[in-house]
């Protein structure tokens, strides 16, 4: 790394809630920064105020929050130097403007005055002629006295900027290596003001980078394409261009295609995964894994491991396939390692938040109810839950499983077990519990003894009376999670129920 201070920047357009796709972007830039002990900028890229949604800015940041991204700057950490951070503010001040204007005396960039019907008809004769679509540059060199005429008829013009001709534009890309494209591939003179007074994305990102002394750009490759431009710009401002890197794209593994919004079956918005129960930590270390690796096999890294083995010059070239199973994977390691405390207590946020339908409907439980249920369930699901919100359902469950109506004809028809032996077991174990035991695997080992049932015998009855399900975690574990009294009704039923 060079002497410069590195100083990185996430640069989100908030024209939607936190992808995943944005995630990875913000996620190598806050490594790249932390490891190079630099600085994490956050810009907000509002200039195109039709797409803007409502909350997209928050979003943002909530999200990030989340997922344990920070920034040193940005609109809510202003550093007078450099700031404001919000695009539409920069443009309010007048900072692109100069530089337009500054392009515009040069004669590097002139005013259009076309109309939309003649831009479309100029582009569908491209297309009848088999042309790759680019504005012919019919504005360029025109007089002031063309300029006022169309002033005169009302016209607003747009301001491009007038690309040299066969002129490479080429960069070492920290993923790609060397990229060049040439000036006449680029779709001619391009817009670099609209109308209302905006500046487009690719003016405001190089005025911004430039001002804003920002040292190294890591953005998605679905902006390799602009690039070129973008360095034509900074060549015509006389500026130098930082150094690129263009993360991998997110693919969908089964359409072989980027992710795209409309892929149903895979989510992709980062409260969403927050709202499913994946653990921050998981979702970090999945997505540090997309388009980067680390030398060696091992895959679960902390934040911190994270940053210290962070080497962008392993950023890799080829797509990152979004694996779901090494999601899930990964998200269980973490449920795993994490203690039943953190975890119930992640759950009750979950519970609070009440996000999904499952969440909220645990909210109708009083609160130390609920909270003993969930550590209990964790207790015996930790294991084997991918996620939290499986926990959440689970708690549901065992909460009203007296509602459930257990389907017993598994062992009353099932020729490997004795209805005797059955009953035996069910009757001794109801009878320990009324007489008061409270150590319930100690209870079910004597109901073993003394009925001489054992193994599968002995646990595959109980599963189905307390679960309804014939394979269970440890069931004492479950009958601790009920209260006593539910306990002597599940048996009960399942009692009376073979009796009949
Ligand atoms: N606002 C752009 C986006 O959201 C940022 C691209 C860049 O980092 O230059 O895609």
């Amino acid at each position: 790394m060079d002497d410069k201070k590195v100083r990185v920047r996430y640069a989100p357009s908030p024209t939607g809630f936190l992808h995943i796709g944005n995630a990875q972007s913000a996620l190598f830039n806050y490594l790249f920064a932390r490891h190079f002990n630099g600085t994490m900028v956050l810009r907000i890229e509002d200039t195109d105020t039709k797409r803007n949604v409502k909350d997209g800015e928050e979003s943002q940041r909530e999200n990030l929050h989340w997922l344990g991204i920070d920034w040193d700057e940005g609109p809510n950490k202003p550093n007078p130097k450099y700031a404001p951070y919000r695009q539409s503010e920069r443009n309010k001040k007048g900072i692109y403007h100069k530089y337009i204007q500054e392009l515009l005396d040069k004669g590097l960039a002139y005013k259009d005055y076309s109309t939309e019907e003649e831009l479309a008809e100029m582009r569908e004769r491209q297309r009848a002629n088999n042309e790759a679509p680019h504005y012919d540059g019919r504005w360029y060199g025109k007089s002031k006295e063309e300029q006022k005429a169309a002033e005169a008829k009302g016209l607003k013009p747009t301001i491009r900027f007038h690309l040299p001709k066969d002129h490479e534009y080429e960069w070492n890309d920290i993923a790609r290596g060397h990229v060049s494209f040439n000036s006449d591939n680029l779709g001619g003179d391009f817009i670099i003001e609209k109308s209302d007074g905006m500046p487009t994305y690719n003016f405001a990102v190089v005025v911004d980078d430039h001002t804003m002394d920002i040292t190294h750009v890591l953005r998605g490759a679905d902006h390799i394409s602009n690039t070129p431009k973008q360095i034509a710009i900074y060549e015509a401002l006389g500026w130098e261009h930082p150094t690129f890197c263009h993360i991998p794209l997110i693919f969908n593994p089964k359409t072989r295609k980027k992710l795209s919004k409309r892929d149903k079956d895979t989510l992709q918005f980062i409260s969403e995964y927050k709202k499913h129960g994946y653990l921050h930590e998981a979702i970090f270390n999945f997505i540090a894994f997309l388009g980067w690796s680390p030398v060696g096999e091992r895959e679960i890294y902390s934040k911190d491991e994270l940053i210290k083995v962070y080497d962008p010059k392993r950023m890799s070239k080829a797509p990152a396939y979004f694996d779901q199973k090494k999601l899930d994977w990964m998200n269980a390691q973490y449920i795993k390692s994490m203690s039943v405390e953190e975890l119930t207590d992640r759950t009750m946020e979950l519970v609070k938040e009440g996000e999904t339908e499952e969440a909220k409907r645990l909210q109708s439980i009083p609160e130390e109810q609920l909270k003993n249920l969930i550590m209990k369930t964790i207790h015996v699901h930790q294991r084997d839950v991918n996620k939290l919100l499986e926990v959440i359902e689970y708690v549901w469950s065992y909460y009203n499983v007296l509602d459930e109506n257990f389907n017993y004809d598994l062992i009353k028809d099932n020729e490997d077990f004795n209805n005797d032996d059955v009953l035996a077991v069910l009757t001794g174990l109801k009878e320990k519990l009324e007489n008061g035991a409270d150590d319930y695997s100690q209870a079910i080992k004597e109901v073993g003894k003394a009925t001489g049932v054992k193994g599968r015998g002995l646990y595959f009855p109980l599963n189905l009376a307390f679960t309804g399900s014939t394979s269970a975690p440890q069931i004492y574990e479950i009958m601790d999670i009920y209260s006593r009294d539910t306990d002597i009704e599940l048996l009960d039923r399942m009692i009376k129920a073979l009796q009949a």
